[in-house]
């Protein structure tokens, strides 16, 4: 028999919570948005057995090309690559059924109102004859053409006059890659990424136990000393403090608790169990897409190990506006608490080829670089799908470290329960937080999150303390919720925009094995002298997360590329912003929404991260170096810029100067995000921000925010310990203040 491939590890089924009942699409819209997205992702079939109405057709010795390409890309112990390869050209975007069921979730339950009716108009005036011939130039309707003529209209709306119809084509086209790649088992086949980290071990998390409320009409009352909203990385600091100081504790977690067994899920499932709104959270203008964790642990769970201290200029920054704890030696005591606590060190990395490429190319060309510490308690940490859960526990996030530490300090737990408000009571013109109320929902009859819950009841629990730790994009809302009316609250928001750049190197890379970010290139971090530029970092590479950004131009051509992720090498330039945002619950259902355009002044440094990024890859030999520019052709390297050649080759130099004179053109390119800060952020007097210097939301007693939110700007480093390390020192004021003044 075959050398088959091997798992050693097979975490648990993670079945997705029902989807509503009713369908959000009309039979037609359906009709319309699957003929789009399945000419962005066509079966690829030879001329001679095409259906041309469903398949793109391409000579018969083209056909043989890519399957020759495909077989070369498939792992060697696949017992039949020749099968692997027609499988990936002729599968289709809708051809898995789990294709229609993702996307009727994200109409249903992700897409804001507003955006959801823009785009289902347009696919009602696709289906007219008249929209029809406005927006693609044929009477016939898109979902009535052959693949080749829907394929050559998707072409057309991405070189449009009009704005609207290039966004068009970035919307459905990220659409529909990201949703294959969730669903689709043909690229992974061909790709070779395994289900489970290389080598994972699994490891064993704490054992927890969640407060059970049986049904009743009336809310259940809990009293505790104090309560937590959001088991994150500032919530779960603040429980193990305070619990430790011997309060009682109450930390309160919309998101569910899933044992280290079931990590990392499946692509499919992890984005949807993970993350807020399913990580389908994008800025009004469509230019910048959030991630943010929603699970217990918050993004702690979700995040990638980097653990960097903040900087000096940053806090000298900080401590100018008047808040000088960030230059004293508590705020340095309670960073190194925290990275001791979770084991930071750079001591056991194991550089991966991406990062090891990172670090050589910079110091090729003579630029600072360093490791990044990792939270990996002392041990060598492999796991590249950490975004997903980390099944080995060798990362120190707050599911691992600071929650099981508040658990054995008595702290108590609540999974599924939503904070709805604050509740208050008057002192003078002080408002006082006395709790919060919200509902919880119960697990379902199998203790799982796949079935409508068996109870939901209402909640109030009652508390001497309220302490907010619901991440940037929901704490702001919280606090509006119950009434706060400080303007400041939502504003400030800093997101850290993103923009990536990918490298083909003749080797095989296998970005998705080792650790993520294990090191950072610094050259460019200061580039106006008062502390904003960019970083220049590895990046997860699973492929739902990286491929959806490559350029779509056909069919064909995306598969082919999507299929050389084995050999590439990927970077972000991440910005330090400048300029800021705002977060607002939505008019029509209280989601998440936002406001924020990168800057003129951001997106100039972005642009020399980019640049510098290019510059890394060519000096480390890649063959090929692309943006994510739509249109931008990428670098193809030949004979005149041999591998090892210095940068000032004049092709690669010309390539250079095109990337800067096109820009990031709006509205077809997307910046991203997964770091947001500053939305509630501590000032020294009230009119500045929401939070005062100890964590204390102004003009109330009683209530607190610990988390990114109280940043005064940006932090620059990978904000988690910067996080946990304001939150270690809040929650130890409130824990003392508790003992000073045990009731108000
Ligand atoms: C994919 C990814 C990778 C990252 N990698 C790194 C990294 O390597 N290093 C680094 O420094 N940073 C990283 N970050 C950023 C870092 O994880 C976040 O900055 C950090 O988690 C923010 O902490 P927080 O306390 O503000 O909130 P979070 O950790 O986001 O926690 C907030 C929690 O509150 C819950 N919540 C919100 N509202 C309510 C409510 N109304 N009721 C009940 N619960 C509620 C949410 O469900 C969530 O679980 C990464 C982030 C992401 C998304």
């Amino acid at each position: 028999m075959a050398d088959l491939p091997t798992e050693p590890v097979s975490p648990k089924a993670t079945p997705l919570p029902p989807l509503p009942s009713e369908d959000p699409l009309t039979p037609a819209q359906w009709k319309t948005l699957l003929a789009i997205t399945d000419a962005v992702i066509p079966a690829i079939k030879p001329m001679s057995t095409a259906n041309v109405r469903y398949d793109i057709a391409v000579a018969d010795s083209e056909y043989l090309t890519a399957v020759s390409k495909l077989r070369g890309l498939t792992p060697e112990n696949d017992p039949d690559a020749e099968a692997a390869a027609k499988e990936l050209l002729e599968d289709y975007a809708s051809k898995d059924p789990a294709f229609k069921l993702e996307l009727s979730r994200l109409f249903g339950m992700y897409m804001p109102q507003d955006q959801r009716q823009g785009l289902l108009m347009v696919l009602n005036v696709l289906n007219t004859r008249v929209g029809s011939l406005a927006l693609t130039g044929y009477l016939t309707p898109i979902s009535e053409q052959p693949a080749h003529i829907r394929e050559s209209i998707l072409q057309s709306w991405a070189n449009a006059r009009l704005g609207t119809l290039r966004q068009l084509h970035r919307s459905l086209t990220v659409l529909a890659k990201q949703t294959w790649i969730k669903c689709t088992p043909s690229l992974r086949r061909v790709l070779g990424v395994p289900r489970v980290p290389v080598g994972m071990k699994p490891g064993k998390g704490y054992d927890y136990e969640f407060i059970q409320m049986p049904p009743g009409e009336k809310p259940e009352v809990i009293e505790t000393d104090v309560v937590i909203v959001g088991s994150g990385c500032g919530g779960a600091v603040s429980a193990k403090n305070l619990a430790e100081a011997g309060h009682k504790v109450l930390v309160a977690e919309k998101a569910y608790h899933f044992t280290p067994d079931h990590f990392p899920m499946t692509e499919a499932n992890g984005w949807n169990h993970l993350f807020m709104n399913g990580a389908f959270v994008s800025s009004d203008d469509g230019s910048v897409s959030v991630v943010a964790g929603q699970a217990w642990g918050g993004g702690g769970t979700v995040n990638w190990s980097a653990s960097l201290q903040t900087q000096g200029y940053v806090r000298r920054e900080w401590a100018a506006k008047g808040l000088p704890f960030f230059t004293s030696a508590e705020f340095q005591g309670s960073l190194d608490r925290v990275c001791g606590r979770m084991g930071v060190s750079t001591e056991f990395i194991k550089q991966n080829r991406s990062n090891q490429i990172l670090l050589e190319g910079a110091r090729k060309l003579g630029w600072s670089h360093k490791p990044v510490p990792q939270n990996t308690g002392g041990a060598q940490h492999a796991c590249g799908h950490c975004t997903f859960g980390c099944g080995s526990c060798e990362k120190q996030g707050p599911v691992v470290s600071y929650l099981p530490d508040a658990a054995r300090a008595g702290a108590k737990f609540i999974e599924g329960f939503h904070a709805e408000r604050i509740v208050f009571s008057n002192k003078g013109r002080k408002k006082v937080a006395t709790g919060v109320f919200g509902t919880w929902a119960s697990r379902d009859i199998n203790g799982g999150v796949a079935g409508s819950p068996l109870t939901r009841r209402k909640v109030l629990i009652k508390a001497k303390r309220v302490i907010v730790s619901g991440g940037s994009m929901q704490s702001p809302l919280l606090l509006l919720r119950s009434g706060l009316k400080n303007p400041q609250i939502g504003r400030n928001l800093y997101v850290h925009p993103v923009t990536v750049l990918g490298g083909i190197h003749e080797e095989e890379i296998k970005p998705w094995e080792g650790a993520i970010l294990t090191s950072v290139v610094g050259e460019y971090e200061n580039l106006d002298g008062k502390g904003h530029g960019v970083k220049l970092e590895a990046t997860n590479m699973i492929p739902s997360s990286w491929l959806i950004w490559m350029d779509w131009k056909n069919g064909l051509q995306y598969k082919l590329d999507a299929a050389r992720m084995k050999h590439m090498a990927g970077y972000i330039s991440i910005c330090r912003d400048r300029d800021t945002g705002r977060v607002y619950p939505d008019p029509v259902d209280g989601r998440v929404r936002f406001q924020y355009s990168t800057s003129k002044f951001d997106k100039k440094h972005i642009m020399e991260g980019l640049l510098a990024l290019a510059k890394i890859q060519f000096i480390e030999g890649a063959s090929e170096i692309f943006t994510v520019m739509p249109g931008m052709p990428p670098f193809l390297r030949d004979e005149s810029a041999p591998a090892g050649s210095g940068i000032n080759d004049e092709k690669f130099q010309a390539w250079l100067d095109e990337i800067r004179a096109r820009g990031f053109r709006m509205p077809e390119f997307g910046f991203v995000s997964a770091h947001q800060m500053g939305s509630n952020r501590m000032s020294a007097v009230e009119k500045d921000g929401v939070v005062d210097p100890e964590g204390k939301v102004w003009g109330t007693e009683g209530l607190y925010v610990a988390d990114a939110s109280i940043f005064p700007s940006a932090s620059g480093v990978n904000p988690m310990v910067t996080n946990m390390a304001i939150s270690d020192w809040i929650s130890r004021g409130i824990a003392r203040g508790l003992e000073e003044r045990p009731r108000l």
